[in-house]
């Protein structure tokens, strides 16, 4: 079975809270912080409701789920301060995830800022071999993540994962978080030649380090170089290269997290599309949504049909609009705020449902009449 969830939240009842949240996706992994990804405070392990959320999700059938590291630690400073605070806080959190009892944190590899990339992983390696001398007693691997390649960050070629890995002491304790969106944004072809990038990161890093997999669409063309997801489908990557990534016989096994950013007219509306998102890759959306709603993305088509609206155009021509500044000034809505609206003001859909399930009903439209055929 495909193991697939998103990152949920870990305030509050810690791991009570995320299983609750993951399994009203549907979902069979997840993955949390186990504090807020900006900052480096965090709760005693005792008050981390590790009992309670494991019953949970051993009732679900949740087996692996990942921690992902603060993003604003960065092994690459070539200041002392910066680097020793990572490296100690680090080996925390290593600790932290190890008592939940999780194999894999993930971690953007750093960034070298002032000096250059030959530095920066030099640097990073440095810090690992810091991190992992001092976390002997875990069972934790630091699972690198592959960067879109914004700014100064390390981690945007396959190479650089592989040189990284290369410089460290004990790296049988280094796996790898492939990230679609940063992959797609940092040139790698997933929609036309997924085959020819997983032969390619095999020759280089190997694919037996692959221990994650982030399941992000991208809102910029390949190669942006941005590092900025949205939700699948209504990307540059499109349902049918995600689809193709998840159900890749060479990544079988893996947990694949949705990262996606929630969607909704106003910022207390917004939803994830995370129970829609799992259904479609995972194959299970009638038993999941039921028959109406399968009809109701069959009015969808419908209704887009006869207005000529396909969706990989229309969601592409979206983004490429926006990249023009006037253009965005003049209407700033996403595709799928765009298509949201096109819907309320057709009546293209039964009265009565909340703006959450409309959005669930367009994201399944993203996966084509495919989904209607199969079921
Ligand atoms: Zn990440």
């Amino acid at each position: 079975m495909l193991k697939i969830g998103s990152h949920v939240s870990f305030s509050d009842k810690g791991l009570q809270t995320a299983a609750k949240e993951a399994i009203s996706y549907g979902s069979s992994t997840f993955m949390i912080y186990t504090g807020a990804p900006q900052n480096t405070r965090r709760k005693p392990i005792d008050s981390l409701y590790i009992e309670e959320g494991k019953q949970l999700m051993e009732e679900a059938g949740i087996g692996e789920i990942v921690v992902h590291a603060p993003y604003i630690v960065n092994l690459g400073s070539y200041k002392p301060d910066t680097f020793e605070l990572a490296v100690g806080f680090l080996q925390e959190e290593i600790r932290r995830t190890d008592y939940i009892g999780v194999r894999n944190i993930v971690l953007h590899p750093g960034a070298y800022t002032d000096k250059d990339a030959e530095y920066g992983i030099a640097r990073i390696a440095e810090g690992l071999n810091e991190v992992l001398a001092g976390t002997k007693e875990t069972n934790v691997n630091i699972a690198l993540e592959t960067m879109a390649g914004k700014g100064t960050e390390i981690g945007r070629s396959f190479e650089e994962i592989a040189a990284i890995i290369d410089k460290v002491q004990d790296n049988h304790r280094l796996t790898v978080c492939m990230d679609t969106c940063h992959m797609h944004d940092a040139g790698y072809d997933l929609i036309n030649d997924l085959d020819g990038v997983l032969a390619e990161f095999d020759r280089i890093v190997g694919l037996d380090r692959v221990a994650v997999v982030h399941v992000n669409d991208s809102k910029n063309p390949r190669g942006a170089g941005k590092d900025r997801h949205a939700p699948i489908g209504s990307g540059w990557l499109g349902h049918e290269a995600v689809s193709r990534i998840v159900n890749h016989e060479l990544l079988k096994g893996r947990p694949f997290i949705l990262e996606t950013p929630w969607i909704g007219k106003e910022d207390k509306t917004e939803r994830p599309m995370y129970e829609a998102e799992i259904a479609l890759l995972s194959g299970n959306t009638l038993q999941r949504f039921g028959e109406p709603f399968l009809e109701d993305v069959e009015r969808l088509h419908h209704f887009f049909g006869k207005q000529e609206i396909d969706p990989v155009i229309f969601v592409l021509g979206t983004w490429e609009q926006l990249k023009d500044a006037k253009a965005k000034k003049a209407d700033p809505r996403e595709p799928m705020e765009r298509l949201f609206d096109l819907v309320m003001a057709g009546e293209a859909l039964p009265s009565g449902l909340t703006e959450e399930q409309v959005n669930q009903r367009i994201t399944a439209w993203f996966a084509g009449k495919q989904l209607l055929a199969n079921v």
